[in-house]
């Protein structure tokens, strides 16, 4: 079995920053990818200073590069399995032994159930308003309503700062006359009713139509997704999860299981990429921490099983 200090699991913007400055520490990493990064569908990756616009796998390909130009080891595949220990079990059977854990799987987003709507996810649906708003600037834009109220709710009463041309379809929520003042001050027009499907020509959004056959015509729709962390690896270790149900961290991604750090968007639904990526670096550097100072322990105990401590000196 190969033997590692740390093996990363997630190859996203986390996963691999984590990996560069391990590896760069002379570390042994390894990094297993099952290669579905969460902005896949996006053609552009936006609100990363010196990388804005920049097609999304090329960041990761640029990043691998990196990795293992320091001597990181890349391992495609998915691990299905973390036994105390460590032991990573990889899909296919092969095995890894690990000093230190990484989990940096990501998150799934859950999206409403309307035809046509996964579809265009990543190219004219989209969910963050920093990411792409700034591309559907001044068009006719829709927010649509159905998992997450608040998250939706939010979406149309920020969106007005990127177009004045704002529609709020609650597809099922109740709204409170609270709600609609604040929507309808804000400029954002309301449309009633479900929500039958969205209306595409030309590989392109045109419109949201409704149960009675009206078509709204829109140019982009925003939703808000159900965030589903892919922390399976981690709660079978037994890590803790918040009242919100997202594993507890602290501020350098250590969770409650010792030796086992989290990373990214699988812990903190927030984080951009350029947040994953911090987040990366900062449990990158608190587990090279964790493992020098495992390191100095034991050279202690060696020293004095040997008869020391031995003055060291720089004159020999
Ligand atoms: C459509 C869309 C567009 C976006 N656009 C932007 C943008 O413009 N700017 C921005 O800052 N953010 C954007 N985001 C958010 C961005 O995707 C996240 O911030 C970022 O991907 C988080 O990085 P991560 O490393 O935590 O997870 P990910 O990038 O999702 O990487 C996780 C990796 O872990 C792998 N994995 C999961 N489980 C396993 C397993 N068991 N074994 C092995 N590998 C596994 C996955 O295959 C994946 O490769 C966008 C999100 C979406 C949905």
């Amino acid at each position: 079995m190969d033997e590692f200090d740390v093996v990363v699991v997630g190859g996203g913007a986390a996963g691999l920053n984590a990996a560069l400055v391990l590896a760069r520490a002379r570390r042994r990493v390894a990094v297993v990818d099952g290669g579905e990064p969460r902005n896949a569908p996006a053609e552009r990756m936006h609100g990363f200073v010196s990388r804005d616009g920049m097609d999304p796998a090329r960041l990761l390909e640029v990043g691998r590069a990196e990795v293992v130009g320091y001597g990181g080891e890349l391992i495609d595949g998915r691990v299905t399995r973390i036994d105390t220990g460590f032991t990573v079990h990889l899909a296919g059977g092969r095995a890894l032994g690990a000093r230190r854990i990484l989990v940096a799987t990501g998150l799934r987003d859950e999206l409403p159930d309307i035809p046509g709507l996964r579809e265009r996810w990543g190219r004219d649906v989209l969910h963050c308003p920093y990411c792409h708003g700034h591309e559907v600037r001044d068009r006719p834009i829709g927010v649509i309503g159905g998992l997450a109220a608040d998250v939706a709710l939010h979406l149309a009463l920020i969106l007005p700062q990127w177009s004045p041309d704002v529609v709020f379809f609650p597809n099922g929520i109740e709204l409170t006359a609270d709600e609609r003042e604040r929507l309808t001050a804000r400029g954002v027009r309301i449309a009633a009713g479900r929500v039958s499907r969205l209306v595409v020509h030309d590989d392109a959004l045109r419109g949201v139509e409704l149960a009675d056959g009206v078509v709204v015509p829109r140019a982009a729709v925003f939703v808000g997704p159900l965030f589903v962390p892919h922390d399976e690896l981690l709660t079978g270790l037994g890590a803790e999860v918040d009242d919100n149900g997202w594993v507890r961290t602290d501020g350098t991604g250590r969770t409650t299981v010792p030796g086992v750090w989290a990373a990214g968007n699988v812990a903190n639904p927030r984080a951009q990429v350029v947040t994953a990526a911090g987040e990366g670096s900062a449990a990158a550097i608190a587990l090279n921490t964790d493992l020098t100072n495992d390191e100095v322990e034991r050279a202690v105990r060696d020293q004095r099983a040997a008869g020391g401590p031995f003055a060291a000196s720089v004159h020999g």
